[in-house]
């Protein structure tokens, strides 16, 4: 086991950092080991890929890093295909070797460069009503205490299970967890620019239509781009080189306006934010329709610039009304000369999850996200009033990995947090993690 004292961390987004010790355990017992040495200086936070942008990770104490844990292997579950995967692989990881065995995920990140272990701690998820987030593909998982001992939980255990499968690392340290997979099957996608109102008044129709939507907005634009997926037996035909060659031109336009124009714009020109956000749709994607293995469509996206990001859960019913929210607020601060969102809104659709603590716990949600760059001004002012409209909607719960803000207010948000708590109590009872 590697231990680095006094180790200097940051996050991806470099919004937050801490100097702590770090061990990085190279196996189950090595990771003992590490909890038990590291309790005894204090309190220990785990850590994956580092890229949440809400304070989980940052301590005085110790952090124990998962990096090292990456192996996987082919195993199933009610004769069922799964994988028992550790917790310190990235999603890319377990993405490959599924493609590999003719296998896919369903509803994983669209982005592939976190953990797994972190993607579950926080109930991470891409679209689908029928099916929930990654925690609930969960089948199995083996959890470190915080007195180091080792605990193999699946639905046997109730709602210690449901507690351990969104658990924000406050239970103890994931070690392996197993997840079910699903034979690779196609998805028919079209991207296709819809005028807001028509996507906003027959939400119901599209989701029965679709099985997986993604809704995009950029601001002071009056279309949305639908991104949606069915299954499909058609085969794949691969991409043509017109296909190639626009995937190639919107990839090169979207990694230049985020990390080049949009920074410069929101620093020093943000008036002129309008008038960008008309070309974006443009630039940024084509219209159109293929057939794609689910496993590469749900991953379609490439560029990932350093960004502000939060993002809310609402109940399926209130979608339009936290859209409608949405959108006015950004207008009504234009009006007044503020243009602080200059990226996108982003939304998906998520069935109810069994995780204690998942935004999407009990009901099936619409998470919304604003996206904009790092140096655009007044973010912080409109993420307080973003905020605000969110949680006017009595069921809004913030995603634990995105940008969050006065986390204590939303704890009479979650009907089983107490008995999240009470499990902690057990697990932790010093309070460790
Ligand atoms: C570019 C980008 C795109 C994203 N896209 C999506 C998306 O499509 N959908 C979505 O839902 N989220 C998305 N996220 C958010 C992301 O899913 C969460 O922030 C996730 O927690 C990050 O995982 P990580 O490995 O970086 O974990 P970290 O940020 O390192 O840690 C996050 C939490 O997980 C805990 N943790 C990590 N490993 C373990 C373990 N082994 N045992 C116990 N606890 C552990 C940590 O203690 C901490 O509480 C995105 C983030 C970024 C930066």
């Amino acid at each position: 086991m590697e231990l680095i004292a006094n180790y200097k961390w940051r996050n991806w987004n470099d919004n937050l950092g801490c100097t702590a010790d770090l061990y990085r355990p190279c196996g189950l017992h090595d990771l003992r080991e590490a909890v038990r040495r590291a309790s005894r200086k204090g309190r220990i936070r785990p850590l994956g890929n580092s890229c949440s942008w809400s304070p989980l990770v940052p301590t005085r104490g110790s952090l124990i890093d998962l990096g090292r844990l990456r192996g996987m292997h082919e195993t199933s579950f009610d004769g069922a295909p799964a994988i028992c995967v550790e917790a310190g692989a990235t999603v890319r990881d377990l993405v490959q070797f599924t493609q590999a065995r003719g296998l896919t995920l369903i509803t994983p990140t669209i982005y592939q460069d976190i953990s797994v272990g972190g993607a579950i701690a926080v109930a991470a998820h891409g679209t689908g009503l029928h099916t929930s987030t990654m925690s609930d593909e969960v089948v199995a998982l083996t959890l470190v205490d915080a007195r180091g001992d080792v605990h193999h939980l699946s639905a046997a255990d109730g709602s210690l299970f449901d507690a351990a499968r969104c658990s924000l690392g406050a239970l103890g340290v994931v070690h392996d967890i197993t997840m079910r997979c699903w034979p690779e099957f196609h998805l028919h996608v079209e991207d296709r620019m819809i005028v807001v109102d028509d996507v906003l008044g027959n939400l119901p129709d599209l989701l029965a239509t679709y099985e997986f939507v993604e809704l995009y907005w950029f601001p002071f634009t009056d279309t949305l781009w639908c991104k949606l997926m069915r299954r499909t037996d058609e085969p794949d035909v691969g991409a043509s080189l017109a296909d190639r060659l626009k995937f190639a031109f919107t990839y090169a336009c979207t990694f230049a306006s985020c990390n080049g124009l949009l920074p410069l714009l929101g620093r020093v020109a943000p008036e002129l934010t309008p008038a960008f956000m008309q070309l974006a749709p443009w630039l940024t994607m084509t219209q159109g329709s293929a057939v794609a293995p689910a496993s590469r469509a749900f991953h379609y996206q490439r560029a990932y610039p350093r960004c502000w990001d939060m993002s809310y859960g609402v109940p399926l019913a209130d979608a339009e009304e936290a859209w409608r929210r949405t959108i006015g607020l950004i207008e009504h601060l234009a009006r007044a000369a503020s243009f602080p969102v200059n990226m996108v809104v982003h939304a998906r659709f998520i069935g109810a999850s069994a995780a204690l603590l998942a935004p999407a716990h009990g009901r099936a949600i619409c998470d919304i996200e604003v996206v904009t760059t790092r140096s655009a001004r007044d973010a912080d002012a409109f993420y307080e009033q973003w905020s605000g409209e969110m949680l006017a909607i009595p069921g809004a719960r913030p995603h634990w990995g995105k940008y969050l803000l006065h986390p204590r207010a939303v704890r009479e948000r979650y009907p089983q947090m107490d008995n999240f708590l009470a499990h902690r109590a057990a697990l932790d009872p010093d309070g460790i993690f």
